[in-house]
């Protein structure tokens, strides 16, 4: 009975293995679509941060008392100098480590926090700024009408503003920040400090991987086009984009400016090159003349879907994600086209 009894359950064991082991392909997949992705690259997966699970996020000195902190998804810094520390953002996720994380390392006091824009995910953990006193937070007088407007109790209000450039001098040192508006609609900023050769530049280039969806949420991709060269100007070794995992080098601006201009020239080829009338009068066959809404968007997406296909065999292999946005950075693309741009 007992033997009977041990035989059944290991051959529901044997069973349940093999159900397992079928089973274990689909895992963690959970649409068709997810399959189709490409790996991470490599050589971008070799440079994600070991960071303690325990802690949530690491530090990395970058010279110059400069550090980066990142959870490897988001990223922000500080600055350490003589008479204190200046944060530059402070992320949803693991803003509120960053008093504790600057603790770690010297016994300065925050003194400055400075938000690169209005994102609730660069500048919403800013909250645990609350208790230090007399701190001061720097912003763009766009960004704090803002947030005074939206009144969320986890972005602080700024309390020291300035329209378009501000230089901050403390025990030494030097952060120059600047406004520009390649990607959110209140501005954003370039933080440099030229002793550290250090940028810090949030959301326009993600080393390693190609942009965010359609370039970064931007909202005015005329003026991310003009971004690259406006940060290749300042003399940097280090760049921190704010997300993801990795920090990054002239290099990575430059090959993102490669990757956004082919974009931009491929999709405005294609667009210009495309026999409208055709493809309006093909779709006209299934989709009925009258439906113009129907017709323009055949037109649309066949500028779309060749622009992806061409552009996907070039990039696949040298950004990291290019098959997960590149769609959403092709409308990007064709929305400026076709609108903004000239002939
Ligand atoms: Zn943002």
């Amino acid at each position: 009975m007992i033997l009977t009894r041990c035989r059944r359950i290991q051959e529901l064991i044997v069973i349940l293995m093999f159900a397992v082991t079928w089973c274990l392909p689909t895992l963690g997949q959970s649409s068709s679509e997810e399959k189709a992705y490409v790996p991470v690259l490599p050589s971008v997966k070799a440079k994600f941060w070991k960071i303690d699970p325990a802690l949530g996020y690491a530090v990395k000195n970058v010279g110059g008392g400069v550090y980066v902190i990142s959870d490897n998804m988001w990223q922000s810094a500080f600055l350490v100098t003589d008479d204190g520390v200046i944060v530059f953002d402070a992320p949803a996720t693991f803003g509120k480590n960053i008093p504790s994380a600057v603790a770690q390392l010297t016994d300065k006091p925050i003194k400055i926090l400075v938000y690169s824009h209005i994102h609730k995910d660069h500048i919403g953990g800013s909250a645990a700024f609350k208790n230090i006193k007399g701190l001061q937070i720097v912003a763009l007088q766009s960004v704090a009408d803002f947030l005074k407007e939206m009144n969320d109790p986890n972005r602080l209000l700024p309390n020291v503003t300035f329209q378009s450039s501000k230089t901050i001098t403390l025990g030494g040192k030097t952060v120059e920040l600047t406004r520009h508006f390649y990607h959110s609609n209140e501005g954003d900023l370039f933080i440099y400090l030229p002793q550290a050769k250090f940028m810090m530049a949030v959301d326009c280039v993600t080393p390693g991987y190609a942009p965010f969806y359609g370039f970064d949420i931007t909202t005015n991709f005329h003026e991310y086009l003009k971004m690259f060269d406006e940060l290749s100007a300042y003399d940097f070794d280090t760049f921190a984009g704010g997300h993801l995992t990795d920090i990054g080098s002239k290099k990575d601006v430059e090959m993102t400016k490669e990757f956004t201009y082919d974009v931009y020239n491929t999709v405005k080829r294609i667009h210009n090159n495309l026999n409208q009338e055709a493809v309006a009068a093909e779709a006209a066959k299934t989709v009925g003349a009258d439906n113009e809404f129907a017709l323009f968007k055949a037109v649309l997406d066949r500028v779309a879907d060749d622009s992806v296909r061409e552009l996907q065999q070039r990039w696949i292999d040298r950004l990291a994600g290019v098959d997960v946005w590149l769609p959403s950075h092709v409308w990007t693309a064709l929305i400026y086209v076709r609108w903004d741009d000239k002939e």
